[in-house]
């Protein structure tokens, strides 16, 4: 068990929120998962974007530790695949000499907060809208320095609804 998160579910799906207050700059978990080839990576990554829905179920639980090795959190991980993405986000994902990922907070973290990060993905995908909330928020779980050109979100967006409409659900 981990001193500082409690692992919460909600109608988002699950989530990680303080349970204690947190300093700046704690340490909080290591992202665990069992170590995968990239190209393995690759697959699984693809594999686990086939198995998600609209509604959270399954989540994309791969992370990229260094030129080698990815990190499958679905195996032999820790709570800490259940910390969200926030495009404004009170924790980030560092990498010690590409050998360790832990999550640390950047900003005091009050008790009941919940954590969060920014994912970074490389590149948007409709699979993936946003809905941390934040003021500043991106709409889609991409990295800060990504540019959306001009008329992506709308076809993001389309793309969204078309996929929510194949599974079977109705936009409200
Ligand atoms: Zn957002």
């Amino acid at each position: 068990m981990n001193p500082w998160i409690i692992i919460t579910s909600s109608k988002f799906g699950k989530g990680a929120i303080a349970a204690v207050d947190i300093p700046k700059g704690t340490k909080i978990i290591q992202y665990k998962g069992k170590l995968v080839s990239k190209e393995l990576g690759e697959k699984l990554s693809d594999k686990h974007r086939d198995q998600i829905t609209p509604i959270g179920t399954g989540t994309l639980w791969l992370f990229t530790l260094n030129d080698n090795y990815d990190i499958d959190g679905s195996r032999q991980a820790n709570e800490a695949r259940y910390i969200n993405h926030s495009c404004e986000p009170n924790c980030e994902a560092i990498n010690y000499d590409d050998e360790e990922i832990w999550i640390e907070s950047i900003k005091d973290i009050k008790k009941g907060e919940e954590l969060n990060y920014d994912y970074g993905f490389d590149e948007p995908d409709e699979r993936f809208p946003c809905f941390c909330g934040s003021k500043n928020c991106r709409g889609w779980i991409v990295s800060s320095e990504y540019e959306f050109k001009k008329g992506e979100k709308e076809r993001l967006q389309k793309e969204y609804e078309e996929w929510l409409a194949e599974e079977g659900f109705t936009k409200d």
